[in-house]
């Protein structure tokens, strides 16, 4: 209150009888300001880190980094192994054949490809298109873990054996596992479904039923309460 309306509000209660007036002082109040943290500016700045540190050892032999793409704010992020030749030269996961199955299928059990997020294990192409052997893995891994604590997914999908080690650390073949759905290590709140890499359904048609199957139940995942 200014201190005028103030004077005049004493003078006020004096004339009707007041001798004293105690004036509690009210804290002044700032606004709560919802922090409302902004998962795409962090991944920017994760995907900055990832080019300035140069960690991730398989990029000397690739042209860059190719980070996760998609909703920073979806409920579900697929785990893939690594780029691929065509990815490597558009710098976007998931682009060549097995991308555009991928887009295929998901787009048939009712999920947009921009609706999710999709990112790999290992953030460059290893040569020759190889798996990623396991020290490559572990120099990558605590971009990917980083990259999952800043969305904070209801559910993670591993898309083949690679993601699933990269993940869980198992080292079986996928085939064992698919279907499958086990807690995140290192948050259990996280889900984590295994099913097969797109690239090895291409390579085995008859994969691609049980893949579909897959893929309506991480549906029914993403939605379950
Ligand atoms: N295979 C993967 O595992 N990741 C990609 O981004 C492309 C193909």
């Amino acid at each position: 209150m200014n201190p005028r309306k103030l004077i005049a509000t004493a003078r006020a209660l004096r004339e009707l009888g007041f001798d004293e007036v105690y004036i509690t002082e009210e804290k002044h109040k700032e606004p709560v300001k919802e922090e409302k943290e902004d998962k795409a500016e962090l991944l920017r700045k994760l995907y900055q880190q990832m080019e300035e540190e140069r960690k991730c050892i398989l990029y000397e032999g690739a042209s860059g980094y190719v980070f996760g793409e998609g909703d920073p704010n979806s409920p579900v992020v697929f785990v893939g192994e690594a780029p691929g030749e065509e990815e490597d030269k558009l710098k976007r996961p998931f682009v060549g054949k097995a991308g555009q199955y991928l887009n295929s299928k998901l787009e048939q059990v009712g999920l947009k490809r921009e609706k999710v997020y999709i990112t790999n294990v290992v953030k460059s192409r290893p040569p020759g298109n190889r798996a990623p052997t396991r020290e490559e893995m572990m120099t990558c891994l605590p971009y990917l873990r980083k990259e999952i604590e800043i969305i904070k997914p209801k559910l993670l999908v591993c898309l083949g054996s690679t993601a699933m080690k990269g993940i869980l650390g198992k080292e079986y073949p996928i085939t064992k596992y698919r279907g499958q759905t086990f807690p995140y290590p290192y948050n259990p709140s996280i889900k984590v479904f295994l099913t097969y890499h797109p690239a090895y359904v291409l390579r085995n048609p008859s994969a691609d039923k049980e893949f579909t199957e897959d893929l309506k139940k991480v549906v029914q995942l993403i939605y379950q309460a």
